[in-house]
C-alpha cells in the first residue's frame, strides 16, 4: 500500500484578521510541526498549489470571484459577511485551499496515492456557487469534485460530510446531479439552519442528496451506526470511483460550538470505516478534507487521531452497537425506500 499523504503548507496561516474569530491560523499553528515530529518518515508530505480561477469559477460564479476581489481590498475585513472576513491574503490562501485538495484529488485519482488528508484553511462547505459564508470563502471539496468530473471523466463521486454544520454550498453545487452523491451528517437546528431530510435534490439529482440531521446530544454509538448503515446500503448502491470526505471536527463533545457529544476516538472509529469502504468499493481512493473543528486541543487530537487510522496497515473491522435512536431517523427518512437504506 502506498503511504498515506497530508497535505500542509505555512502559507494557510495567512489568511487572519487582528479581531476575534474562532476560524483562525491557530487552528493548524500548532498542529502542523506536530505532524511533521510524529509521523516522520511514515507519511507523505504534499505541498499545495493554488486553483486557478477558471478552476474555481466551474462552481462559482464570475460575479462572486469579482465580489472577492473587491473585498479583499476594502480594508474592511468584514465588509462582505458578519463571518467570513476577507483580508488581502485571503483571496490567494483561497486559492490554496482549493489547490491543495485538487492536488491530493488528482494524485489519487491517476494513482499515485490512494488515502489523503488536506490540512486546508478556509474551510469550503459553506460556500455556495454564488456567495461565501460560515467562514467558507471557496467550497473545495465541490470545486474538487467538478475538477475530477471535467478533468479525469469520473462518473460517480461520493461525498460525505461529517462536519457537525450541513453543507450547504456542497449541496447547491451538485443539487441536480446525479452523478455527485451528498450525505450530509449534522446536528439540527444549527448554522446554517438548512439541511432538513425533505431537500432530497433535483431532476436528476433527485435521491442523490442526503440530509441526516441529529439531535445535539447524539455521540459516537448513534454516529457510528448512522453512518456505518449509510456506507452499506447507499454507498454500495451508488459504487463511487472515489470518496471525498468534508471532516469537521466541531462535532467533537469539547468543541463549543455544538452540543453532540462525539469523542476523539471516535474520529479513529470512523476514518476506519470510512476506508474499510473505500476498499470495498473504489480501490481505496479516498481524500479527507479538512472543513470546521474550532477547540484548539480538541481539533488537534481528533486530526491526529484520523491519521493514526490512516497509518494502520490492517483494518479491523469496526463493531457497531445497534442505536435505536439513529435506526429510527433512518427508517423514517424521505430517502429510504429509493436507497433501501
Ligand atoms: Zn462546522
Amino acid at each position: 500500500m502506498n503511504k498515506p499523504a497530508v497535505l500542509l503548507d505555512e502559507r494557510y496561516f495567512d489568511h487572519r484578521v487582528d479581531l476575534p474569530s474562532p476560524e483562525n491560523p491557530n487552528r493548524l499553528r500548532k498542529l502542523f510541526p506536530l505532524v511533521k515530529q510524529k509521523y516522520n518518515g511514515s507519511l507523505r508530505l504534499i505541498e499545495p498549489r493554488e486553483a486557478c480561477i477558471e478552476e474555481i469559477e466551474r462552481i462559482h460564479s464570475a460575479f462572486y470571484v469579482r465580489q472577492i476581489r473587491e473585498h479583499v481590498i476594502k480594508n474592511d475585513p468584514y465588509s462582505y459577511d458578519k463571518d467570513t472576513y476577507l483580508m488581502d491574503h485571503s483571496l490567494t490562501t483561497a486559492q490554496l485551499a482549493v489547490g491543495g485538495c485538487i492536488e491530493l484529488a488528482e494524485r489519487i485519482i491517476n494513482g499515485e496515492l490512494n488515502q489523503g488528508f488536506a490540512l486546508i484553511r478556509p474551510p469550503g462547505h459553506h460556500a455556495e456557487p454564488g456567495r461565501g459564508m460560515g467562514f467558507c470563502i471557496f467550497n473545495n471539496v465541490a470545486v474538487t469534485a467538478k475538477f475530477l468530473q471535467e478533468r479525469y471523466g469520473v462518473e460517480r463521486i461520493l461525498i460525505i460530510d461529517y462536519d457537525i454544520h450541513h453543507g450547504n454550498g456542497t449541496q447547491e453545487a451538485f443539487y441536480d446531479s446525479d452523478e455527485v452523491l451528498f450525505i450530509s451528517v449534522h446536528q439540527n437546528n444549527l448554522f446554517p439552519f438548512s439541511g432538513t431530510e425533505r431537500e432530497i435534490g433535483n431532476e436528476n439529482g433527485r435521491g442523490y442528496n442526503i440530509n441526516m440531521p441529529v439531535h445535539s446530544q447524539f455521540g459516537d454509538e448513534e454516529y457510528t451506526f448512522l453512518i456505518g448503515k449509510l456506507l452499506q446500503s447507499v454507498a454500495e448502491q451508488f459504487m463511487p470511483e472515489i470518496i471525498l470526505i468534508s471532516a469537521g471536527f466541531d462535532g467533537h463533545a469539547d468543541d463549543n460550538i455544538s452540543g453532540t457529544l462525539l469523542s476523539t476516538r471516535w474520529f479513529h472509529t470512523i476514518t476506519t470505516m470510512l476506508r474499510q469502504s473505500a476498499r470495498d468499493i473504489c480501490n481505496d481512493r479516498i481524500l479527507f478534507v479538512l472543513e470546521g473543528g474550532y477547540n484548539q486541543d480538541s481539533l488537534e487530537e481528533s486530526v491526529l487521531a484520523t491519521i493514526d487510522s490512516l497509518l494502520q496497515p490492517e483494518m479491523p473491522r469496526v463493531g457497531v452497537l445497534h442505536s435505536e435512536r439513529a435506526d429510527s431517523l433512518l427508517k423514517k427518512h424521505p430517502l429510504n425506500q429509493f436507497w433501501t437504506l
